[in-house]
């Protein structure tokens, strides 16, 4: 279904990292379809409602905390209701060689991307259960889907991302639950901004030619914008499909 079509009014949705960047713009999008959004991170939130517009719920927490998630999610449920959606966008990006990717770096990027996000899928899952209807849609990326230098812990963490929202797609089947992935390529956020400030800063590059290899690698030769994975994230929440990795641009299906 186009994701213009999709129409969320009376679901509650929960997008973890939604004050800024990728999260921002789905927690964006999905209020702009009439779902209630609840923002569960660890800063200040953006979207203000300034404009008479409505106003996600905001519960503090960090991922790799489980007695913060549980905590988070059930503030967000007092407010909200029980959660219908959960988009889990956290996430951090670290770069290094392998011979200086060190224990505390691993670990770091493997608790936030991949045991942040089964932590919260455990947590929100039991909604969907009993509601007998769910959607969980996970930001990977397309550093989960094949390799590339310096970024191992990152790459490691994506695709255990993807394997994870294979093996719990293939355990929802049939439930009216479905578990997706989407796998950006660079999208210009604070996050891809960092890149290209280590890349100008290790190789001496300017900031162009960097921002042009980044482009390059990415499918379609381009930069995506965090409002077209957003539109992806909703057109997954709006089908039926179930264990797909959508990658953005151009929305093909890995
Ligand atoms: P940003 O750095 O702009 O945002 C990252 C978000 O993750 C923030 O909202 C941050 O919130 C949240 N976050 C980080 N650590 C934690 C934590 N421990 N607990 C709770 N929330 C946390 O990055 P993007 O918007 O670019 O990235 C969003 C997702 O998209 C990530 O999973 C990233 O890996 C993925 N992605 C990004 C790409 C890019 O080029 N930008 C490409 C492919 C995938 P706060 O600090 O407030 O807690």
């Amino acid at each position: 279904m186009p994701s213009e079509a999709v129409d969320l009014t009376g679901k509650h949705a929960v997008v973890t990292g939604g004050a800024r960047g990728i999260g921002l713009a789905i927690a964006g999008a999905l209020m702009d379809r009439g779902a209630r959004v609840s923002i569960v991170s660890r800063s200040v939130l953006s979207l203000t409602g300034g404009d008479g517009s409505p106003v996600p719920f905001r519960a503090e927490a960090d991922v790799t905390d489980e007695a913060q998630i549980a905590h988070a999610f059930n503030a967000c449920r007092q407010a909200q209701g029980p959660i219908d959606i959960l988009v889990n966008n956290s996430g951090i990006a670290e770069s290094a060689p392998l011979i200086r990717t060190g224990r505390a770096m691993w670990d770091r990027i493997i608790a936030t991307n991949l045991t942040g996000t089964f932590l919260c899928t455990r947590e929100a899952a039991e909604d969907m259960i009993v509601a007998k209807w769910g959607r969980v849609v996970n930001v990977a990326s397309t550093a989960g889907l094949g390799g590339a230098p310096y970024i191992a812990a990152y790459c490691a963490s994506k695709h255990g991302v993807v394997g994870f929202t294979r093996a719990i797609a293939a355990e929802f089947d049939g439930t009216g639950i479905t578990v997706n992935a989407i796998c950006p390529g660079y999208t210009e956020t604070d996050m891809m901004r960092q890149a290209i400030a280590n890349i100008t800063r290790l190789t001496g590059v300017s900031e162009d030619d960097a921002r042009g290899r980044l482009a390059q690698s990415n499918p379609e030769g381009r930069i995506a914008t965090a409002e077209e994975v957003a539109q992806g994230v909703v057109e997954l929440i709006g089908s039926s499909r179930n264990g797909v990795a959508l990658v953005v641009p151009g929305f093909a299906v890995a």
